[in-house]
């Protein structure tokens, strides 16, 4: 039976016997296919759709992580800044484990969802009159002064968990894929997946690294700008970040993988996230198309061109159902009629 990332890559993980593993038997998700994405791309596109992790994103790898090491100090309090996955993770296994857990949010910028999730599973929620930036640096004060563990992904143990991504990649395709698209906000999940390639380069498990594609919001893009984005704005609330704690280790992961970090706006996520929805079945959220809008992007300026037919996996990020109202936004309300066959037929065009 699965049991949870820690169980399947213990060797991997900084944990030992002496600690009480959390889990919710996240990690192990699919790698779908995407006949469409590779026709117009030139490449073999891969969806690695981290949206079915337990708590919808892939927040949970790390947190899984975190909150077990949280729970091996004995700690009895954790704390986050959050754009909604993390405080939907945090709160979940903390609930799991009888901790308590407090959140920071910036106030009215956050999706239905995760807003959602936070609250049911009893964190207690404070929403700030500030960004996310804001947020972080309150949290990093508070956890500094008072014994409470901060679970965010300057927290070393969650990109140690989210690593492991890059290793079910590279199980599921036999190597490491030529290019790997994703996401920038924080930039934590990039550096992840880069030492998680690296190390699984290392141990001769891949032949190859991949070159990492990172792509931020055209609204909140500093590593694109190359400075602080002092109030950034984006669709994408979970890349609506204008100052990423993990940003050296970003660059890192571009330069050494001779990738590229570029931007894209947001009507280019938008249209990713309606083509994923409509042409493959995938659900995920704004943020994640930021992966997909990237390497159209990319392909429409000819940067694929000498690589035809190599793979890129795109990480999709987090499930489309966190964030209901912008999907509805997308598309027309559902038409009202009487219930009868006959308008019903002609609706149909019967
Ligand atoms: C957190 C998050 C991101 C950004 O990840 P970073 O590690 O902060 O770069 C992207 N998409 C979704 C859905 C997220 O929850």
């Amino acid at each position: 039976m699965y049991q949870g990332l820690i169980h399947r890559y213990r060797q991997y993980l900084p944990v030992s016997d002496k600690t009480p593993i959390v889990s919710l038997s996240e990690g192990n998700t699919p790698l779908i296919f995407s006949p469409k994405l590779s026709e117009k791309t030139g490449l073999k596109v891969y969806l690695k759709y981290e949206g079915l992790n337990p708590t919808g994103s892939f927040k949970d790898r790390g947190m899984t992580m975190a909150i077990s090491k949280a729970a091996e100090k004995g700690a009895k309090i954790v704390m986050c800044a959050s754009t909604g996955n993390t405080s939907a993770s945090a709160a979940a296994y903390a609930a799991r484990c009888g901790m308590k857990c407090c959140v920071l949010i910036p106030n009215g910028n956050i999706a239905m969802g995760k807003l959602a999730q936070a609250m049911i599973h009893h964190a207690q929620v404070i929403a700030i009159e500030g960004n996310f930036d804001n947020a972080l640096d309150l949290v990093k004060d508070v956890t500094a002064k008072y014994p409470i563990e901060l679970v965010n992904s300057i927290n070393p143990f969650r990109i140690e968990g989210q690593k492991t991504a890059a290793f079910e990649v590279v199980e599921d395709l036999g190597d490491a894929p030529f290019f790997h698209a994703i996401p920038v906000g924080n930039a934590g999940n990039i550096t992840a997946y880069w030492k998680g390639y690296n190390e699984f380069f290392a141990l001769k498990k891949a032949k190859r690294l991949p070159k990492m594609l990172g792509f931020q919001a055209a609204g909140s893009a500093p590593i694109v700008l190359d400075h602080v984005v002092e109030d950034p704005h984006t669709v994408a609330t979970a890349i609506k970040i204008g100052n990423p704690a993990s940003w050296k280790s970003a660059v890192a992961a571009r330069d050494d993988s001779n990738g590229v970090i570029d931007m894209v706006t947001d009507e280019e996520i938008m249209m990713a996230y309606e083509l994923l929805a409509s042409g493959d079945g995938v659900f995920c959220e704004p943020a994640s198309a930021a992966s997909v809008a990237g390497i159209l992007k990319l392909a429409e300026q000819k940067y694929f061109k000498p690589f035809l037919g190599e793979t890129v996996v795109c990480t999709l990020t987090g499930h489309g159902l966190k964030d209901p109202t912008n999907a509805m936004k997308c598309v027309k309300e559902p038409c009202v009629v009487k219930a009868d066959i006959k308008i019903i037929l002609k609706e149909i065009g019967l």
